[in-house]
């Protein structure tokens, strides 16, 4: 029977009882998908130790010696064996802790030891080997890289570690090496000198050498990150074809008087630089999907009105979707500023316009008299409809889901242009996957004059000397914000946290106006605390990161950030980016508890190390990997990666995504005979994974 056909079940070592366990947690049902359970490391059996040549606690040695003398020490469950046992040179220590009754030792007789040393009263020892007799190990066929798997707490309580794993894989061997059907053809495999799939699967479970496990899973990595970007080019094609994109090839006067008469300051470089780009993608004829980043800061609003008013120019409307109501309102309010003393209209929708001015919008949109159309998730809705909708502007995309995105492309009868806008930046691996079908602009420069922010980290136990200089900042006129962890679903301590901080600001700074903003409150209430705080009238603010996305309050220069463990990189990244916005200095201090784990420790040192955000998302890359990820986390990285990694195959990811471009060159639907395995391989994998089908 086929691999694939093969109920584990029946696998000799396996049985109802694990098949079920092994279904639950590795979402294996057939021998071929136990196959795809990829082992997390290898451990070299071929060598074997001398005692005196051990030199660290990082590798696991292996020890041909026999055992001298051992003493129970301890009864019932604080029993302990320790054994002295020697390789004819020189003795180790090994201890059991668990299980001694089990342990049957003999003396005169030769095993082999196989365990993990660990450092302890300035000597190394071994803790819980694994023993076998020499009589009884073929030291033939003992040798090579012996795989580990990863197992979860469950399984290993049902006795299904990793040696377990090992044990049931390999008995599939023999029937792997029979040989299965490979899912990439021949051509490209020759083209890039891959192993064939049954070699790569004996040899990512039980690896010949060095080389060929090398080789195995370079071909695994390569076809998993192959498909996925073939998946997404076939989208692109797809979608290129299929809608046109409106015409937007006149500048005319909404934008020349905007630009001659009306801008502030002149543009940086780079945001000239990107709206040449989105220019020439509203005059190429086919619709514009693109992502434009830039960092917190770098003047994207401003990209989206001269986008806007290009739009306006060749007849269209723009609409500018923001993920909070705070953001919707902000913008509104920047873009009627910039836009005193032009003929342009700007209107605003979110889930607190009310009836009556929502009809008054709802006909202004229809009539055409409405040019720019800034809103929430109310823009969705299916009863606001346009006269002709032209451009769409989402800002600080990660907030929102495809579906959504999606959906806003149904407002006109072709599918208007889409601009997406994000100060998360992300890496470039992640870009071409998550997003692989946008085009990408980058704002890498700030705005002239901006003193770059001081980045501070400091425990609690500073409250005083940090006090001390927030006290400062007031008195030279600054604001502040105090920013605690997201106030999560049925988390009641994250509100009194905030609350304590509230009534410790005001209790500290007795002659200083506090607000307070979170998610929980009426967006009414929120509005007013955030405009107090905007308009300068009260000095604090207290927040939970419901400000992170996109608030502009240029006066004030101090972020200060509690329980910063609790937060990712990028999101510290977004915060801090919420001050620095005027021309005085500013600073984000990283409050934490004293004791830190090694990975937060690294995420406070490179928020103090580096502004850079894309610095800072490719650390943060490596820290999270990509499922915990900004700006995927929210919408969803829609596929999981099995082997390949988005942090360490970014070459593997380059040469992919070009195979499979020239594949979709020469033939745009895959529908030719020789690229029918494609098509197959494509809708298997669609039905594996349900959420493939996202990738659009
Ligand atoms: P973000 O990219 O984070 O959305 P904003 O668009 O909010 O940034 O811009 C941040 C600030 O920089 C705003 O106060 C804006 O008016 C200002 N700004 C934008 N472009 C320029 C520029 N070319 N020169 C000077 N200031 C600018
Ligand atoms: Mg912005």
């Amino acid at each position: 029977m086929e691999l694939s056909q093969r109920d584990i079940t029946y696998l000799p070592g396996v049985g109802p009882k694990r098949a079920a366990m092994l279904k639950k947690e590795l979402h294996v049902s057939t021998a071929l998908d136990l196959l795809y359970v990829f082992p997390y490391k290898y451990i070299d059996r071929s060598r074997f130790y001398m005692i005196r040549e051990i030199e660290d606690t990082e590798t696991y040695v292996q020890i041909i010696g026999e055992f001298v003398d051992w003493k129970t020490i301890g009864i019932g469950k604080s029993q302990r064996l320790s054994a002295l046992f020697t390789d004819g040179t020189d003795t180790i220590e090994t201890v059991w802790f668990r299980g001694v009754q089990y342990v049957k030792l003999e003396r005169g007789v030769k095993y082999i030891l196989f365990g993990k040393p660990t450092f302890f009263n300035h000597t190394y020892n071994i803790v819980h080997p694994e023993l076998e007799l020499l009589s009884r190990v073929n030291l033939e066929t003992h040798k090579g890289l012996e795989p580990h798997y990863n197992t979860s707490g469950e399984m290993k309580a049902g006795w299904l570690n990793s040696k377990a794993m090992r044990k049931i894989i390999a008995g599939i061997m023999p029937d792997l090496k029979q040989g299965i059907p490979d899912t990439l053809p021949q051509s490209l495999r020759e083209k890039y000198r891959l192993m064939d799939l049954t070699q790569s699967l004996v040899n990512i479970h039980f690896p010949t050498d060095t080389q060929s496990l090398r080789q195995a899973r370079a071909r695994l990595k390569f076809e998993e990150l192959f498909y996925i970007q073939l998946q997404i080019l076939l989208q692109m094609k797809r979608r290129e074809s299929q809608f046109v994109g409106f015409p937007m090839p006149r500048v005319g006067a909404a934008f020349n008087d905007f630009y001659f008469n009306h801008l502030p300051f002149s543009l940086t470089n780079a945001q000239k630089r990107v709206i040449k780009e989105i220019q020439t993608d509203l005059k190429s004829g086919k619709q514009m999907n693109r992502l434009l980043q830039g960092d917190v800061g770098s003047g994207k609003t401003l990209v989206a009105l001269l986008c806007a008013l290009l739009a306006k120019d060749n007849g269209y409307q723009t609409c500018i979707m923001a993920p909070t109501e705070i953001l919707a309102n902000q913008h509104m309010q920047t873009l009627t500023q910039m836009l005193q003393g032009t003929s342009v209209r700007v209107d605003l929708l979110t889930g607190s316009t009310t009836k009556k001015q929502r009809e008054g919008i709802h006909s202004a949109l229809l009539s055409g008299q409405t040019d720019i159309l800034i809103g929430t998730h109310a823009l969705i809705e299916d009863t606001v409809q346009f006269a002709n909708l032209g451009l769409v502007i989402v800002d600080e995309q990660h907030r929102f889901g495809v579906a959504q995105r999606a959906k806003l492309w149904t407002k006109n009868v072709n599918p208007p242009h889409v601009l997406v806008m994000t100060a998360t930046p992300i890496p470039r691996t992640l870009a071409m996957t998550v997003y692989g079908d946008l085009s990408v602009s980058v704002i890498d420069e700030l705005p002239p004059g901006r003193k770059p922010i001081q980045t501070l980290h400091y425990t609690q136990l500073r409250r005083d000397g940090i006090n001390r200089f927030l006290r400062e900042q007031i008195n030279k006129g600054r604001q502040i914000y105090v920013v605690y962890p997201l106030i999560e679903e049925n988390k009641k301590s994250d509100l009194v946290d905030l609350e304590n901080g509230y009534r410790y600001m005001c209790e500290h700074f007795p002659d200083c106006r506090v607000s307070m903003v979170h998610g929980k409150m009426k967006a009414k209430e929120k509005d007013m605390h955030m405009q107090q705080f905007a308009s300068g009238e009260t000095q604090i603010l207290v927040a939970t990161t419901v400000i992170e996305v996109g608030v502009n309050v240029p006066n004030a220069s101090v972020m200060v950030v509690e329980n910063a463990e609790r937060f990712g990189l990028s999101q510290l990244h977004q915060l801090r980016g919420r001050v620095g916005r005027g021309a005085e200095q500013s600073y984000c201090i990283l409050l934490t508890r004293v004791e830190l784990s090694k990975d937060t420790r690294k995420r406070m040192d490179i928020m103090v190390a580096t502004n850079d955000g894309f610095r800072i998302a490719e650390a943060d890359l490596q820290l999270r990997g990509p499922g915990d990820l900004e700006g995927t986390q929210q919408s969803g990285l829609p596929f999981e990666l099995k082997i390949a990694s988005l942090s360490t195959d970014q070459k593997l990811l380059e040469i992919a995504r070009q195979a499979a471009m020239d594949i979709l060159d020469d033939d745009p639907e895959l529908s030719s005979t020789e690229n029918e395995m494609y098509r197959r391989q494509l809708g298997k994998l669609k039905q594996r994974v349900v959420d493939w089908g996202i990738i659009s």
